[in-house]
């Protein structure tokens, strides 16, 4: 830390992604990346032509990505908010829809980017405990008089709220925004993206970066109300309106142009998910019910830091958090089935 830095951000705790290793090859589950490369279609569309125009400003507006977006969502062009990642688009939530006298409410155990968010904009927060089983206590969601951030499905546990139960904290918080990340959607759960049109409260963001295989291009979307949206537009224009560049913008049209291949792949992933949980439960892992491109496992008499730690030396990242509730847990990425087996057989040696 430099003596100049705003005292402001000296307490900041900032967010630790999965580790990128880029010195040793490891069987990758623990970043939730798709293990299949974007679609052919896309690595087409990248080419020597849009290269060569990077000497030119992107569309700021995102016309072409965002008609396509609208086109399969069945929404219109001012329903969509394109950005440098989710990431990137809660933060503009954050500093959007929270602040001075509009505090920040999510659950105990969710996506880490929630509480530095917050910190980094000062918003104060309250974390609701998950149940037992690590569901979301929708009771505790109602008339909360914050503005609410769920991920649905949620992350590190896989687990989904229905549209009815989301519809219900939709209802009960008409004064409040309720951001919904599906960051994990495509892999099983329902999106609720069809509900912007009856909930001018609803923000649905979703990303490029799992299920459409565009983690490296960086591009993530919202979906809500016109008004939701120009809210986000008023952060983009006053921070960086050229946020997608020219070869991630092209990629996203493409992917989009390219659904089936996708569709496929999250098949895939879904009963690769399946076969794993199975072999894991025969090893005598609890698993969650996940409809994540990740499973969350832990094994009754062995530290979750043991597996990591182990499975590591062998060759396999999979993710570890130290949380107190969770710490005996990993998650797991779903990769292709070769990688699980893998993971399989090396889990076998060790414990
Ligand atoms: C991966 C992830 C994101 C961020 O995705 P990017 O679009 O790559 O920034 C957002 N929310 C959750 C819950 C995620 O797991």
């Amino acid at each position: 830390m430099s003596k100049f830095l705003n005292p402001k951000y000296e307490s900041l705790k900032v967010y630790t992604p999965g580790e990128q290793p880029q010195d040793k090859k490891y069987i990758k589950l623990n970043t939730n990346e798709s293990p299949y490369p974007p679609s052919e279609k896309v690595l087409q569309t990248v080419n020597r032509e849009v290269v060569s125009s990077l000497n030119l400003y992107p569309d700021n507006e995102a016309v072409a990505l965002k008609d396509s977006i609208a086109q399969l969502y069945g929404v219109k062009r001012e329903n969509v908010f394109v950005s440098n990642g989710s990431d990137d688009i809660l933060n503009f939530a954050f500093m959007a829809f929270c602040g001075e006298g509009c505090e920040a409410v999510f659950p105990d155990i969710t996506y880490g980017f929630y509480t530095v968010f917050a910190d980094l904009h000062k918003v104060k927060y309250t974390q609701i405990p998950l149940k037992e089983d690590f569901t979301i206590d929708i009771e505790q969601y109602k008339n909360t008089g914050k503005t609410i951030f769920i991920a649905n499905p949620n992350a590190p546990t896989g687990l989904t709220l229905t549209l009815s139960q989301i519809e219900e904290i939709l209802n009960a918080n008409p004064d409040n925004v309720v951001v919904i990340d599906e960051a994990y959607v495509d892999f099983g759960a329902e999106s609720c993206t069809a509900l912007t049109d009856k909930y001018k409260n609803l923000l649905v963001v979703q990303t490029f970066s799992k299920s459409r295989s565009l983690a490296g291009a960086r591009l993530g979307f919202a979906i809500a109300d016109r008004e939701l949206i120009e809210d986000l537009d008023r952060i983009k224009y006053s921070t960086n309106p050229y946020s997608i560049n020219r070869m991630t913008m092209q990629a996203g049209v493409a992917s989009i142009e390219s659904n089936d291949y996708y569709i496929k792949n999250c098949e895939e992933i879904i009963k690769t998910r399946q076969y794993t949980t199975d072999e894991l439960k025969k090893l005598g892992f609890t698993c969650t019910d996940s409809l994540a491109n990740f499973i969350f496992a832990k094994k009754e008499g062995v530290s979750g830091e043991y597996i990591y730690q182990s499975l590591k030396e062998k060759g396999v990242l999979i993710r570890h958090f130290t949380g107190e509730r969770i710490c005996d847990y990993n998650r797991i990425t779903v990769g292709k089935r070769e990688e699980m087996d893998a993971l399989l057989t090396a889990l076998k040696e060790i414990i």
